[in-house]
């Protein structure tokens, strides 16, 4: 490798002990016997005898998640009487590979006795006694049809150590249900050992109500080979080429094992598979590049899983978002290439505007990933940032979601669950009353609640929607505007990333091919039209995947928005008729679009200023729309007033709008009077 690595200064502690891994040929049940966790089984039997609340603390990779369930169906009983054992993960893809690995370690079909539930699918039946699900999708269980949650005899709450939004949720919602159903039990997961605090929410001082006293705290031995672990000696100008570079570099001059790459966004992961096609045009020794990341179509995702480095086969090449950091195992890891860096929703509640912005993991995220390199053999884990970074400017944690995301879709799915008042509602952490203000006033603007904050009809059928308040409204309006389809279409592109791949490279054809297509597509006022311009011609055309990369669409969003739209009009026919308007030869088509988003996203607003600049209508912040936006790239005058779906922080500091259009101002007047008169 390259000389500019350097090993990281270690005390003796730093080593992680050394025992044993699971060869993936071993017959199943040996596998199981093998984990961590299985010494622990009885134990866990036991204090869940005796104690209504369980942590448990283990690596990940111990087997948490595949063995404790089963565990306490086969052995423990608590499937009896109909009951069911629920788990619940952070992430789609995790809640859907585990059903498939659990039902397989049983012998048994997915969606019988084991199952999954996850948004717009579901794998279960009466008969499941083990189901995974999403957070999200327990909430919303306990929304629109079991408040407490009465099917379940063990909540198993996953990867809580994330602090995701709906986690802290449904740990809030488990703590006011344990009042009511003293035959409860939970189960909280954790790959770090901030136990004691999941333990003191739920049986500290102030509840007096744990019918059996206490809970317990249990913790799993990790099983890891060495790491060795090699720093940057400066920092990488472009991560992404130096993260293929590394790679490729790994795979033409180190021993066997897969390459795992922690990269920021399913953007980034995008580029640097087409880089690393590219260079490995050059080099002919095989390969196989796999994205991970959650927006990818569920069929993609799991291809992770089909192939095992174990067995004599070419290298992999995994490119994956934090999704690969302790929610997903994937499988046959000897080496790490972290990036230091990971996307998340930031809020600013002064500014009104959430951000994803890129920036430094924690530490403690940095050393979860490291490990994924340990779980076969001796590993290797290169780090694109320097150690001194590191120390300076990382955080020992990451802030959990609740303290820094918008909390409307979180209130509304509170006020669903009958929470009248959010401040009395028991979390882990209390988000600030500017973030709280902030999302009952988007609340109120949108009509979901009324001057009490109580839930207006139209909040409730909001809530029933599995995505932000918005969109959901957005989608109501398009209704009685006769363009529901083609505003399905807006809101699934919105859920998805660039339809649009713009090439990295610099040769003029490509740019000017990439030009042509996407002028041919665009429509004038921005970009939420041109989404549904890119979905009816691919869907006309049944574009395959080659037609998709000649015309520089993104096939892997288009697959997922396409996916997500059909999902979407399943819940938007429940409240009237989904009609499609089709092609009107005026611009009237273009018109209804954008209104409905208009009266989704109102209060994402900004006007254009005598500078020739947009500033945003609420707060007067300085806001460009990108340059990948086609309002940006083909928008032939500026309009006064437009619309945008979210802010990002751009390369050059400024504020980035994506999802942009031109709108006209009489519309806000008419979709939302009470929030602009
Ligand atoms: P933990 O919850 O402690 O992180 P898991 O129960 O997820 O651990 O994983 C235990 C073992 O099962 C790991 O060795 C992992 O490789 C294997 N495993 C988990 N999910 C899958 C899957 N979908 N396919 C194959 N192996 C899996």
């Amino acid at each position: 490798m390259a000389g500019f690595w350097k090993p990281e200064t270690r005390n003796e502690d730093d080593f992680w002990p050394s025992v044993f891994a699971a060869p993936s040929r071993m017959p199943l049940v040996q596998q199981r016997m093998i984990l961590p966790i299985y010494k622990h089984k009885r134990q866990i039997l036991y204090a869940l005898e005796h104690y209504s609340v369980l942590v448990i603390v283990g690596e990940t990779g111990s087997g948490k998640s595949t063995q404790i369930p089963q565990y306490l169906v086969e052995s423990g009983g608590w499937a009896a009487n109909n009951f069911q054992v629920v788990v619940t993960q952070p992430r789609r893809i995790a809640a859907v590979s585990l059903a498939q690995r659990v039902a397989q370690e049983s012998g048994t079909q997915i969606g019988g006795r084991v199952g999954y539930s996850v948004r717009f699918d579901d794998k279960s039946s009466p008969y499941t006694q083990i189901k995974y699900v999403t957070d999200g999708l327990l909430l919303r269980e306990a929304t629109l049809s079991d408040p407490l949650l009465s099917k379940y005899s063990v909540v198993m709450v996953d990867e809580a150590h994330e602090r995701s939004l709906n986690s802290d949720a449904v740990l809030g919602l488990l703590k006011k249900i344990r009042r009511v159903r003293k035959n409860l039990r939970l189960i909280v997961c954790s790959a770090t050992i901030d136990a004691q605090v999941f333990l003191n929410f739920f049986v500290g001082n102030k509840d007096g109500g744990d019918p059996l006293g206490t809970g317990t705290i249990i913790s799993v031995d990790g099983r890891h080979y060495p790491v060795d672990i090699l720093y940057m000696e400066k920092p990488a100008q472009d991560y992404i080429s130096s993260m293929v570079e590394t790679a490729l570099s790994i795979h033409r001059s180190e021993g066997p094992g897969d390459i795992l790459c922690f990269l920021p966004s399913g953007e980034d992961i995008d580029r640097a598979i087409r880089l690393a096609e590219e260079r490995l045009r050059e080099n002919s020794i095989p390969v196989v590049l796999l994205p991970l990341y959650g927006t990818l179509p569920l069929h993609m995702q799991t291809r992770i899983f089909q192939a095992d480095s174990n067995d004599e086969k070419t290298r992999r090449i995994v490119f994956a978002t934090n999704i690969a950091e302790t929610s997903v195992t994937v499988p046959g890891i000897s080496f790490v290439i972290d990036s230091g860096l990971v996307k998340l929703p930031y809020f600013d509640p002064r500014t009104g505007l959430e951000r994803l912005i890129v920036g430094p993991i924690s530490q403690a995220s940095a050393r979860q990933r490291a490990g994924r390199a340990g779980r076969l053999s001796a590993g290797k884990c290169f780090r694109l940032f320097t150690e001194d970074f590191m120390v300076k400017n990382m955080k020992v944690q990451t802030p959990p979601e609740i303290l820094r995301t918008n909390l409307a879709s979180f209130i509304l799915t509170l006020k669903a669950l009958g929470v009248e008042n959010i401040l009395a509602f028991d979390l882990m952490d209390v988000p600030s009353v500017d973030a709280l203000s902030h999302g009952l006033e988007l609340l109120f603007a949108l009509g979901a609640i009324d001057k009490q904050t109580n839930l207006t009809k139209l909040g409730i059928d909001l809530s029933k929607f599995p995505i932000e308040p918005p969109v959901s409204k957005m989608l109501l309006e398009s209704l009685s505007a006769g363009c529901s389809w083609e505003v399905l279409g807006v809101a699934a592109a919105l859920q998805v990333r660039d339809l649009f791949h713009k090439p990295r490279s610099r040769r003029q054809q490509q740019l000017l091919d990439y030009e042509a297509s996407v002028a041919s597509l665009a429509d004038p006022s921005g970009d939420h039209v041109t989404y549904t311009n890119v979905l009816a011609e691919a869907e006309d055309r049944s574009l395959d995947e080659d037609e998709c990369k000649e015309k520089y669409i993104n096939y892997i969003a288009l697959k997922r928005a396409l996916e997500v739209r059909n999902q979407l009009a399943g819940f938007l026919r429940q409240f009237g008729k989904v009609e499609a308007m089709g092609i009107t030869g005026d611009d009237s088509r273009s018109k209804a679009i954008r209104r409905c988003v208009t009266a989704g996203f109102f209060f994402n607003v900004a006007k254009l200023s005598n500078d020739g600049r947009y500033y945003t209508l609420r707060k007067n912040i300085l806001v460009v729309p990108a340059s990948t936006s086609i309002y940006a790239s083909h928008a032939p005058v500026s309009s006064e007033y437009i619309v945008y779906g979210e802010t990002m922080d751009g390369p050059r500091g400024g504020i980035e709008l994506r999802a942009v259009s031109a709108i006209e101002a009489s519309w806000l007047r008419e979709v939302a009077p009470h929030y602009w008169e």
